[in-house]
């Protein structure tokens, strides 16, 4: 098999320690399987990204010993690839136009929520856009048992999501003008030859819906593993949001053993003063943990 592997960092800060677990556990999986690992600018959501990020988080990968093995991709030069997918989708007739607004959308959760329905798109604009402008293009999920989506993740087993009552109808085109995560993150991986993607749990709840997209556009669906996600002393995900500080490039083992300790890697055999040491051992610990065979 040949393995591709990647870690996508959003360009939104500095690399920290809950980015840093994801980094690992995908470089892990990709040495554990003598696959490729590849790095993934993730710039696509242009208000969010920060000047120098990107550069600031490939440089503090390089200190930690984390090479990609192909130059870095980025994001933002694909948009004619998402504008290529969104012309397939709309010739086959599943997205729409949808010229809801946040509010409106709310209040007819709101609505909903009252006679006790779940809080999924409720499909407004299906039908038509009811003389609004439309504002974003949305991907039509099946009703029925089509909706539901299973697969297996290699961390946290077996899941089960109904798009139709747990999601709705999904952005892939914002209101912004902005080309949805959903979307490009499919896209990418694709055009990349992902066979394995290795992250962190808060996107757990995304893969359904990506997996639905990729049998929309006729792409192989790749191996899933999210690992779980590193929270502050409040239960909050690790982000510049809620606290989180950036790694000290000077002190990488450090905090690569605390990542190791997230990742429940047995360290024991040892004192691994190197990187290149520590990543040995780390790689033959993730492959006992994640029985993985080559
Ligand atoms: N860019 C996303 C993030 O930093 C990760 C996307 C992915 O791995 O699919 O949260």
């Amino acid at each position: 098999m040949t393995y591709r592997g990647r870690f996508a960092p959003s360009p939104t800060g500095p690399l920290h320690f809950g980015s840093l677990v994801s980094a690992l556990a995908s470089w892990l999986d990709a040495r554990a399987h003598r696959g490729t690992w590849l790095v993934r600018i993730e710039d696509i959501d242009g208000p969010r990204t920060v000047p120098g990020a990107a550069q600031e988080i490939l440089a503090t990968l390089g200190s930690f010993g984390m090479h990609a093995d192909e130059a870095p991709l980025w994001q933002s030069t694909g948009t004619a690839r998402y504008r290529q997918a969104l012309e397939q989708l709309k010739a086959s007739g599943l997205i729409y136009p949808c010229g809801c607004t946040r509010k409106e959308i709310a209040d007819s959760l709101l609505r909903a929520h009252t006679r006790n329905t779940t809080l999924a798109y409720p499909g407004t604009c299906r039908d038509g856009l009811h003389g609004k402008p439309a504002r974003a293009w949305r991907l039509r999920v099946p009703d029925g048992d089509a909706a539901i989506i299973r697969f297996h993740d290699r961390w946290q087993g077996q899941q089960t999501q109904n798009l139709a009552t747990e999601v709705g109808d999904f952005v892939l085109r914002r209101a912004d003008d902005q080309w949805a995560y959903q979307l490009a993150v499919v896209v990418d991986d694709a055009d990349a030859g992902i066979t394995h993607i290795v992250r962190g749990a808060d996107l757990l709840d995304s893969t359904a819906r990506q997996i639905y997209l990729q049998r929309c556009l006729g792409v192989p669906t790749p191996s899933y593993l999210h690992v779980p996600v590193v929270t502050n002393q409040d239960g909050e995900k690790l982000s510049k949001q809620t606290g989180a500080t950036a790694l000290d490039r000077a002190k990488p083992l450090e905090a690569l053993y605390a990542a190791a300790q997230h990742l429940e890697l047995d360290m024991s055999s040892g004192t691994h003063s190197s990187l290149e040491d520590f990543y040995a051992a780390a790689t033959a610990a993730w492959a006992v943990k994640m029985d993985v065979r080559v």
